[in-house]
């Protein structure tokens, strides 16, 4: 962290100890660095108190602590928690029918908490061994146990340590920002360990404008880092079924790439934030700070070296656990923008099984908000020794040779989401017709007939797209080969695909992949209208980008392909759509997680998301005809074009299109658990 130049007011109030202040927010000028030091330092106020019968509660969570010993937390002077152990309980309720199944489902399968119906709504309940409560502007319940209870500074100190390991936003920058942020609401988390589970409760009335419940995980091959599952996050002042509102969202983006010959890179990025709603003092974005190659051997490192403003103030930051918090020299509101520079080194050029390309992909290696809040036009300069060529989003400005360098400056003005930048030893082919270059690059080697097999493949597709899609949105689009096999991926006027698109012929593997080749590239294509043109706001709607990616594939396979090929595939959506039905409804579906048996999450979810909403979407086809369909589909690639989408939204035009009310239908099988038969 930065030296500050503030002046610390809060140490002027600090004097006032002694007394608990409960949730008393410090003062709002101190500074976020010294707001984050205060956090990242916890410590516990004097000898602790016994404690009988102390409740804890929040929302839909209570605590009941029976017996044992708490002490008041400290983040510098100010006490903003408590600290317990001993024995108690815990209970905590969902009322959301959408959200039942898979609470139920993950608690089951992650957890050793207990459920019991009761009425409409769903208890979990456990015993509690100890405790860590962190509040800002709400009350904390008052110590008042006569004499002094067990030593806790060891468990205290131990429970830091554990769930310091959560890659998450730190707890320090969460409350440091939200002194700025939190227009005086209050935030509340809950750090708890059940009978066998690590639990955190977090209610965030602001930003999430929900509350949460979820179990630790670990995953024993990245260094035993933990993660969070969620059992339970149900809405806090407002309908679930609308997305929550960025507080900024980044609106333009100018990153200049150098790139080393062997892993390191190093980046300029400057960036403009437009302030949506709220007040912003302190902007958190996610950033690696580090990662993982292939093994926990591997570790490699993202550091940024300064933050700048456009007026040329350096600006505090905090850049832990991939995530960066950057205070702004003044906040700002609605309207108003931030102009930042960010100077960032590391060595993350991970070559995969060294594999003569690396990949800057869809994860945070520049710094950027929730998907929501990604909303950019880019400018990129790539600079790559040769003999790499880059790959880049959006319409090439210069593609020139610079002594040991190749170079490439793209512009991309559209806003978009998921930025990637690809440079490896490629040759491609590229052929422009009606306005649209289309880029195929084959890895190691030019595979001339591939590409131009490739070439006429993705021509034909975009074509029928622009039949009921509209225009192709972008001015560019690059095919890539990546030099593995049974995937595909669609950035912005992107697609990875695996070799065997390129080699369709050849061993049996490739035959196996190479039957899902069309279907793939329509899939992926159709990312370019569902996913770009037609944005999620947030993971509960994938499903906008995911299964109206696949069911246009579906239109393509069957006009194109053939009937019975179409016929194949609506039986593959139902079957497996069909296995996954009850575990989640569609909204919810990045929500399944399963310890024991990732896999077996890992189906579920795609079933829900490929298979499931393709299958809801054919079977309004079904009801509404051909023509119908894809006057739906146009309708909602119009409605939401260069926007963010949302089901409420989607039913609608559904509704005016067809002059019918679909609520019964949504309601059952998106956003509850049934299927349609037909
Ligand atoms: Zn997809």
């Amino acid at each position: 962290m930065r030296s500050l130049l503030r002046v610390v007011v809060a140490a002027l109030v600090a004097f006032l100890v002694g007394l608990p202040r409960p949730g008393a927010a410090a003062a709002i000028d101190e500074s976020f660095a010294d707001a984050c030091k205060r956090w990242s330092a916890l410590s516990l106020q004097g000898p602790s108190r016994p404690v009988t019968d102390l409740r804890l509660v929040s929302g839909h969570l209570t605590l009941e602590l029976k017996r044992g010993s708490a002490a008041l937390v400290l983040a510098g002077s100010d006490v903003v928690g408590i600290f317990f152990v001993g024995q108690g309980s815990l209970e905590y309720l969902t009322e959301d029918a959408v959200e039942r199944p898979i609470v139920s489902y993950n608690v089951k399968k992650n957890t050793s908490l207990t459920e019991v119906a009761r009425d409409k709504a769903l208890v979990l309940g456990d015993t509690v061994r100890e405790v860590l409560w962190l509040a800002q502007g709400v009350a904390l319940p008052a110590l008042t146990g006569e004499g002094t209870g067990q030593p806790l500074d060891t468990a205290f100190t131990e429970h830091l340590q554990r769930y310091g390991r959560i890659r998450e936003t730190p707890p320090a920058q969460q409350f440091a920002a939200w002194l700025q942020n939190g227009q005086g609401q209050p935030l509340q988390r809950g750090e708890i360990v059940a009978s066998s589970d690590d639990l955190v409760f977090l209610s965030d009335p602001v930003d999430a404008r929900s509350e949460l419940l979820a179990s630790t995980r670990e995953v024993k091959e990245l260094d035993n880092r933990l993660y969070l599952t969620t059992l339970s996050e149900q809405p806090l002042g407002r309908a679930r079924r609308d997305p929550v509102a960025p507080r900024v969202i980044l609106a333009d983006a100018d990153i200049a790439v150098t790139a080393s010959a062997g892993k390191d890179v190093s980046l300029t990025v400057k960036e403009t934030y437009t302030a949506v709603s709220g007040r912003t003092g302190v902007l958190l974005l996610n950033l690696y700070d580090s990662l993982y190659g292939r093994s926990n051997q591997d570790l490699r490192h993202l550091k940024v070296k300064s933050v700048i403003d456009d007026s040329g103030a350096w600006l505090p930051f905090h850049h832990e656990r991939d995530s960066l918090a950057v205070e702004l020299a003044t906040p700002i509101q609605q309207g108003m923008t931030a102009k930042l520079r960010f100077e960032i080194e590391g060595d993350i050029l991970y070559r995969p099984e060294g594999d003569s390309y690396w990949e800057l992909g869809v994860e945070p290696w520049f710094p950027q908000p929730e998907m929501g809040g990604q909303y950019c036009t880019i400018h990129t300069t790539v600079k790559v020794p040769k003999p790499f060529v880059p790959f880049v989003p959006g319409k090439t400005v210069r593609r020139v040779e610079e002594g040991e360098l190749n170079v490439l400056e793209t512009r991309l003005d559209k806003p978009v989401q998921f930025m990637v930048i690809l440079a490896g030893k490629y040759a491609f082919k590229e052929e422009t017709k009606d306005g649209v270059t289309v880029r195929i690059a084959s890895y190691a080697g030019k595979n001339d007939l591939a590409m131009a097999k490739l070439l006429n493949l993705t021509r034909k597709i975009i074509t029928y797209y622009e039949g009921f899609l509209g225009p192709f949105p972008f001015d560019e689009f690059n095919v890539v080969e990546i030099n593995d096999l049974g995937y595909g991926q669609a950035p912005p006027a992107f697609m990875f695909i695996t070799k065997e698109a390129f080699n369709p012929i050849g061993d049996d593997i490739n035959e196996l992949f190479s039957k899902g080749i069309n279907e793939r590239f329509a899939h992926e294509i159709a990312h370019q209208y569902w996913g770009h043109v037609v944005k999620m706001p947030t993971h509960e709607e994938q499903w906008l980008t995911e299964a109206f990616a696949e069911v246009s594939a579906g239109q393509v396979i069957r006009d194109l392909r053939g009937k019975s090929d179409f016929k194949g595939l609506v039986a593959v959506w139902k079957n497996r759509a069909r296995q996954a039905t009850e575990i989640a409804p569609i909204p919810l579906a990045n929500r399944v997680a399963n310890k024991s048996n990732r896999y077996a999450a890992w189906s579920a979810r795609t079933y829900l998301l490929y298979a499931k909403g393709p299958w809801v979407l054919n079977s309004i086809r079904e009801q509404i005809g051909d023509q119908a369909f894809l006057v739906f589909l146009a309708s909602c690639q119009s409605t939401f074009r260069w926007k963010f989408g949302n089901t409420p939204t989607v039913q609608a035009v559904l509704e005016a299109v067809t002059k019918q009310d679909w609520k019964a239908f949504f309601d059952a099988y998106y956003w509850g658990t049934e299927m349609p038969q037909k």
